[in-house]
């Protein structure tokens, strides 16, 4: 399986589907699936039944998992949507690095 270069918090863009052209972050990231769930990406209707919380019950719209394939990092020094490197950095911690400014993170 593909590695994931994506992960919670990350702010992203969608590169294909009917959201193409979206940002948002992260909210979930699940590697063992290679998806993630992005913050207004993908947006499902779900209907509820009533629960006491909410006795109308109704429709809730809610962000769906979409592959990671399909979303790009924004790198969050240069601003742009950018492929990732890998690297250590002084300490020997896994870092990524944007392949436009070089900036890790
Ligand atoms: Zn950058």
């Amino acid at each position: 399986m593909a590695k994931m270069n994506v992960k919670k918090g990350d702010k992203v863009v969608v590169l294909s589907g009917k959201d193409k052209g979206k940002e948002g972050e992260v909210l979930v990231a699940k590697p063992s699936e290679g998806k993630v769930i992005v913050e207004g990406v993908a947006i499902v209707k779900k209907a509820t039944r009533p629960t006491p919380a909410n006795q109308q019950g109704g429709i809730i719209e809610q962000e769906a998992a979409i592959d990671a394939s399909n979303v790009m990092l924004i790198c969050p020094s240069c601003g742009k949507p950018t492929r990732v490197g890998h690297a250590k950095d002084a300490e020997g911690k896994k870092v990524r690095v944007c392949k436009k400014c070089n900036a890790q993170f």
